[in-house]
C-alpha cells in the first residue's frame, strides 16, 4: 500500500538537492570557521554565503541573521533575549503581550518569565483565531518591550495582520519616543508560502525553521533588525555576533540557504496548486461527511493546511486508522492525547472539550499529489463511520 504523507507541518521532507549539499559541505568544509588557515577561512566563506542568502530572501542585512539550532531556540533566544537586554537598560518589570495561540516554545518562556518578574499578557484571538488589533492597542503600555505574534498558526492555520500590528507597534514607540516595544513574528510555518521580507512585514524579530521548509533538521534562523537590543542567552563565545554561541553548523546553515531560495522559486505557483488541493479536500469532505467543522478559517489560512474537528470522533482513534489506512496526518498537537490535555488553540477560539475530541490536522506539501486527495477523501466517510458506530455502541 502507497503511503501517504499528510504531515508536512510537523515536518518536511529534505529537499534532495539540500540534502546532497549537506553530504557534499560536511565533508568539505570541516574546519572551523573561526580558523585562521585556507580551510577555516574556506569554511568561513561558504558560512557567510549562506547567511547573505538568507538574508536576502528576506529582505535583510547579512549581520541581522543568527542561525540556531531551529525556532525553538529562536523563539527563546528573541523573547528571553530582549527581556533581558531590558532589564540591563534599567526596565525592572518588562510587560511582554503574547498571542494566546503561540507555540509552545512561545508561550512556556513567557509562563517561565512570568514567573520572573515579567508581565506577561495574552492576546485573545477571535473565533477564526485572528488577534484582535484593537485589543493590542488597550493593552500596550510604556513598559511592553516585546510584542510576539505568530504569522501563521500550526495547528489551524489562520494568518495573522502582522503588518497591522507592526504598526500599531510603531506607533506606540512614537508616541512614547521609545525603543520599545519590538515586534517578534515566529513565521516557521509560514515561510513556505507567505512574504517573509521583513521590510514589508515591519517585524524587528522574526524566527524561522530549516525542518518545516525542506531544510536540514537542526537549523533555523532568528532576524534580528539592526539596533534591536538583545543578549545571549548561552554563555561561551563571539559567534553569531555574540548572540549565539557556538562553533558555527556550516552545512545545515547552507542547507537552510538553498532550500529557502528553492522554496522562494517555487512559492507563487506551488500556492496556488496546493490550495486548489486543499480547497478540494475541504469541500469533499463536508459534502461526504456528516458532523464536521473546519476549524479556523479556510478565507485568511495557510493554503496548505485543513483543521477539522469531526463530530463523535476522537482525534487519536482517527489519526490511528487513518495510520493503518496509510495516511500519515496529526492532531495537530489538537488533542494532546498523551497528556489527555486539551489544545489551548482550539480552547482559544471557544471550542469545548467535546469538540476537540476531534480535531484532525491534514497539512499537504510539494509531494500532495490530486490522487492522494481523490484516495483520502474516497476512503474517510467509511473510517469516520466505524469510529462513529463504535463508539455509539460502547456507550451502551
Ligand atoms: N513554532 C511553530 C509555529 C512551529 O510549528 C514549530 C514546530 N512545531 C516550532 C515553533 C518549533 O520548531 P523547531 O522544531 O524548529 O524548534
Amino acid at each position: 500500500m502507497k503511503r501517504i504523507y499528510m504531515d508536512y507541518a510537523a515536518a518536511t521532507p529534505v529537499d534532495e538537492r539540500v540534502a546532497r549539499t549537506v553530504s557534499v559541505l560536511n565533508k568539505k568544509h570541516y574546519a572551523n570557521p573561526s580558523g585562521l588557515h585556507k580551510e577555516g577561512q574556506e569554511t568561513r566563506r561558504v558560512f557567510e554565503e549562506a547567511r547573505g542568502a538568507v538574508a536576502q530572501n528576506m529582505g535583510a542585512h547579512a549581520d541581522e541573521i543568527v542561525f540556531t539550532s531551529g525556532a525553538t531556540e529562536a523563539n527563546n533566544i528573541a523573547i528571553q533575549g530582549v527581556v533581558r537586554a531590558a532589564r540591563a537598560r534599567g526596565i525592572t518589570r518588562p510587560h511582554i503581550i503574547v498571542s494566546a495561540i503561540e507555540h509552545a516554545s512561545v508561550l512556556e518562556t513567557a509562563r517561565m518569565l512570568s514567573g520572573e518578574d515579567v508581565r506577561v499578557e495574552l492576546l485573545r484571538v477571535d473565533r477564526k483565531g485572528v488577534v484582535d488589533v484593537r485589543e493590542l492597542r488597550k493593552i500596550i503600555t510604556p513598559e511592553t518591550v516585546l510584542v510576539s505574534v505568530m504569522y501563521a498558526n500550526n495547528e489551524i492555520g489562520t494568518i495573522q495582520p502582522l503588518r497591522e500590528i507592526a504598526k500599531e507597534v510603531r506607533h506606540t514607540r512614537k508616541m512614547h519616543a521609545s525603543l520599545y516595544p519590538y515586534f517578534h513574528t515566529d513565521a516557521a510555518q509560514a515561510s513556505n508560502y507567505l512574504d517573509t521580507n521583513v521590510l514589508r512585514l515591519g517585524v524587528d524579530l522574526m524566527t524561522l525553521s530549516s525542518g518545516k521548509s525542506y531544510g536540514p533538521r537542526g537549523v533555523g534562523v532568528l532576524f534580528v533588525k539592526r539596533g534591536v537590543n538583545l543578549v545571549a542567552l548561552s554563555y561561551g563565545g563571539e559567534h553569531e555576533r555574540g548572540r549565539r554561541p557556538g562553533t558555527e553548523v556550516v552545512a545545515l546553515a547552507c542547507g537552510f540557504a538553498e532550500a529557502l531560495v528553492l522554496a522562494e522559486n517555487i512559492k507563487p505557483k506551488e500556492v496556488l496548486r496546493i490550495k486548489k488541493l486543499r480547497d478540494t479536500l475541504a469541500e469533499k469532505i463536508l459534502k461526504k461527511v456528516s458532523g464536521v467543522v473546519v476549524n479556523g478559517d479556510l478565507a485568511h489560512s495557510l493554503p496548505n493546511l485543513l483543521s477539522i474537528s469531526l463530530e463523535g470522533v476522537e482525534s487519536e482513534a482517527l489519526i490511528i486508522y487513518l495510520d493503518a489506512q496509510g495516511f500519515a496526518v496529526s492532531g495537530g498537537s489538537a488533542c494532546k492525547s498523551a497528556s489527555g490535555k486539551m489544545s489551548h488553540v482550539l480552547t482559544a477560539i471557544g471550542y469545548t472539550n467535546e469538540k476537540n475530541m476531534g480535531a484532525i490536522r491534514f497539512s499537504l506539501g510539494r509531494f500532495t499529489k490530486s490522487e492522494d486527495i481523490t484516495r483520502l477523501v474516497k476512503e474517510l466517510p467509511a473510517m469516520v463511520k466505524v469510529l462513529r458506530d463504535a463508539r455509539k455502541n460502547s456507550d451502551f
